[in-house]
Formats: structure tokens, sequence, C-alpha cells
């Protein structure tokens, strides 16, 4: 293993493509994981055509493929009132398409593909349990601190630690990340444990006033995955995971069988505060940089973070293999990623605000998308699913 291996803090989704894709470019890097394994939430994750193009790029695609479950349509429902306001056939339509497929996956199965190729991959090398607490920059390289007293030192140093990002406080000072006011109750399933009310093969949003839930198949094991997301009236605090199944249940009082059904396999013990930051169009500065959640954290509501995360990962390894010094080549990266990301993290909160209407803007939002062609719809998916010149 050379010492001039890049450092990349953070050891998720992001950080192991970002280090696979570097290798493919036979850039070597040193991953610095917190955790005292690489390991994702058990939870599912859909992921579109844009991100398959990476993988294939990547050569992962048939493991990807073969891991993944593949979603027959895309329904978003006005619950209290019934109207099937969107309904857009995936499958085979996407792929045909897109060229690559619209598909779910279980986290876990995701980052265990991504980590035994690093694990046996040459330019890579992975270090858990070490936690960075510092960062210092000079003019010919950077060193991490970490927790337990050992420090690391490489040419250039990408954080892909995520939303809370200490790699991010060391080149700039803005606010925490801000709340969007939605709490998110996650649920995960074998699907033979639920009944034959629930669709099993689509993604499906349940739109009520101030609150939606979103099923869908996840992966190729049969797992089924949940998610509840609802408008709190409360202020809420980080620090503090507890859910309050109580303002759960009253959100989605009334509702029907089916979404019962599933909030009673949703943890109601553990909740998170969805949270983004407004979109910026620079996150370097000299040879530190970010990717993924660090650089442009997203809500969930496009289902675009951890496919951002991606696209980051093969564009910034394409400008470190091209320029030869690490400042130009962070600025061209950011330069070339900026746009595309704020796109999806304002559409991601549009998406959240639309999901929660009442009212006029239920009933305008309902026919505004109910008179929009198919072919529009796919025409609009394009925006995302097409992705990079690869
Ligand atoms: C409810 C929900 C549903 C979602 N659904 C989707 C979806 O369907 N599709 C999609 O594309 N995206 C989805 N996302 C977004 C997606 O999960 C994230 O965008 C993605 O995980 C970001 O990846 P990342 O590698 O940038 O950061 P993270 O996944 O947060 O990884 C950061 C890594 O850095 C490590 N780390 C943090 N701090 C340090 C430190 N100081 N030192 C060392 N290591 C550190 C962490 O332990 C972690 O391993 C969803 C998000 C939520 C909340």
């Amino acid at each position: 293993m050379s010492n001039n291996a890049v450092l990349i803090v953070g050891g998720g989704i992001g950080g192991l493509t970002l280090a696979l894709a570097l290798s493919k470019r036979s850039i070597p890097s040193l991953v610095l994981e917190q955790a005292n394994q690489f390991r994702e939430a058990g939870y599912g994750i859909l992921l579109s055509p844009n991100v398959y193009k990476v993988f294939d790029a990547l050569g992962l695609y048939s493991q990807m493929k073969a891991i993944s479950s593949f979603p027959d349509q895309l329904v978003w429902i006005d619950e209290p009132n019934n109207i099937e306001y969107m309904k857009v056939p995936m499958g085979e339509e996407i792929l045909n398409r897109f060229k690559y497929p619209y598909g779910s996956f279980h986290r876990e199965d995701l980052l265990r593909v991504l980590l035994k190729e690093c694990e046996t991959n040459p330019y890579i090398n992975l270090i858990k349990s070490a936690r960075i607490i510092q960062v210092e920059q000079t003019s010919n390289g950077v060193t991490v601190f970490a927790e337990d007293g050992k420090s690391f030192e490489g040419p250039a140093l990408i954080g892909c630690d995520g939303l809370w990002s200490v790699v991010r406080k060391s080149i700039m000072d803005d606010e925490k990340p801000r709340q969007s006011g939605h709490v998110t109750h996650r649920g995960f399933v074998k699907g033979d444990q639920l009944s034959n009310d629930v669709n099993k093969n689509s993604v499906i949003h349940w739109d009520r006033p101030n609150a939606h839930l979103v099923q869908y198949p996840v992966g190729n094991r049969g797992y089924f995955n949940i998610v509840a997301v609802y408008k709190s009236s409360k202020v809420h605090q980080f620090e503090d995971p507890a859910g309050d199944p109580n303002e759960l249940e009253e959100k989605f009082k009334g509702a029907r069988r089916e979404i019962k059904e599933l909030l009673g396999h949703v943890d109601t013990s553990r909740k998170w505060l969805l949270c983004d930051r407004e979109p910026i169009a620079k996150w370097s500065k000299g040879r530190i940089t970010l990717l993924g959640d660090a650089a442009h954290p997203t809500l969930p509501h496009l289902a675009q973070g951890a496919g951002m995360a991606i696209e980051d990962a093969f564009v910034l390894a394409q400008k470190m293999a091209t320029i030869s010094d690490y400042e130009t080549a962070f600025k061209s990266y950011e330069q070339e990623r900026y746009l595309r990301v704020a796109f999806v993290q304002y559409f991601s909160c549009l998406y959240g605000k639309m999901h929660d209407l009442d009212e006029v803007g239920r009933d305008l939002r309902n026919q505004l998308i109910s008179n929009i062609s198919l072919e529009e719809k796919y025409k609009w998916l394009g925006n995302v699913y097409k992705g990079l010149e690869v």
C-alpha cells in the first residue's frame, strides 16, 4: 500500500463506492470508519437507473442486480379520498427507456457487496474503529486525528462522513443541518408476514394530511420496507432518538386497514428526524473535499441521497485521475456536481411538502398530477434517471 493513499473519512455507501472508483483508476485510498464494523442500517433502499449505470461502470452491475428486487410500479394515493393520482409502470418499462433498472436493496446486502470488493482490492486499506475528531491541512497534505489518539496522513482527504460530518466542520463554518419537521419511523419485515391485502410488488405512497407512508419490496430475500413519515407538532432534539407511538397513531388515525397493518411493523422505539441543508456550490478547501451527505444532505422523498453519493464518487475519481493537483480536481468535481445535487435537494424538499398536503393544496396536487401524461412523467423521471455520461 502506497503511503500516498488519499484519506477517506467514513466507510458508508459513499466512502466505499469512492474507494472502489478510485481503485479503478489506480488511486490508493485509506478508508477510516468510526464504527467497529462496516455496516448499514437493516432497512431497504431504492436505487434508480442512474445509480445502476455507475455500478456498471465500476464492474458491479451483475452483483447488484442479483441482490435487487424490481418494483413493478410507482403509485401515489390520496389515502383519505381514495384517489390514485399517480401510477407509473416501472419494471421493464424503466429498463427499456433508461437501459438500467429501478430497484430496491436490503442496505446490508448493498454494503456487503461494496465491502467485499474493497476488502480484496490491493488499492484499498480499510480501518475500523477510527472515529476522526480533528483535521489539519498543510500545504503538502492532510492529517486526521482519531479519538483513540492515532493519526493518519495523506496527500488529500475526502469527507464521506455523512450528515454530521467532522470533515465539513473543518473546512466551513455553517449551521447544524436543518430539520424539515418530519419524524420518521421505519419498519422491515418478511413479506410473508403481511396479509394478502398488502400489495407486495409496488412502491406505494399513501398520502394523508401532514403524514405519509411508503411501502416497497426489498432485495432478493423476500423482505418488505415500510417508512412512516409525519409532520410533528412538537420540537424534537437530535439527542433524543426515542419515538412517540401516540403521535404516530394520532397522525394515522382512521387510516385504512393495510396502513394500520403496516404501521404495526414499524419500530416506534426509534425515530429519525429528517434533515437537509440548503444547497451550496462549493464544498472543497485546498486538499479537502466532501462527498454524499457530508456535502449535500438531502431529504429522502426522491430516494436519491445515496444515489447522489454514488454518482459523486464516480465523478470525483474521474477528476482525480485526470487532473494532477488536488485543489483543481476538487474544484472541477464540485463544479460538475453542484447543480445536479441541488436539483435533487430542492425537489426532495418539494416532494416532502407535496405528499403531506391537505384541502385545496391536496386537490390541486391530485388534479395537476393526474392530468400529466405518462410520457411526460417518464420525461420528468429522465431528469434524474438518465444520470451521468459514463
Ligand atoms: C428514511 C430514509 C430513507 C432513505 N431512502 C433512500 C433511498 O431510498 N434511496 C437513496 O438513494 N437514498 C435514501 N436515503 C438517503 C441515504 O441513506 C443517504 O443519502 C446515504 O446513506 C448517504 O451516504 P453517505 O455515505 O454520504 O453517508 P452515511 O451513510 O451517513 O455514511 C457516513 C459514514 O461515515 C461514518 N462516520 C461518520 N462520522 C465519522 C467520523 N467522525 N469518523 C469516521 N467515520 C465517521 C459513519 O459511521 C458512516 O459509516 C434515505 C435516508 C433516510 C433517512
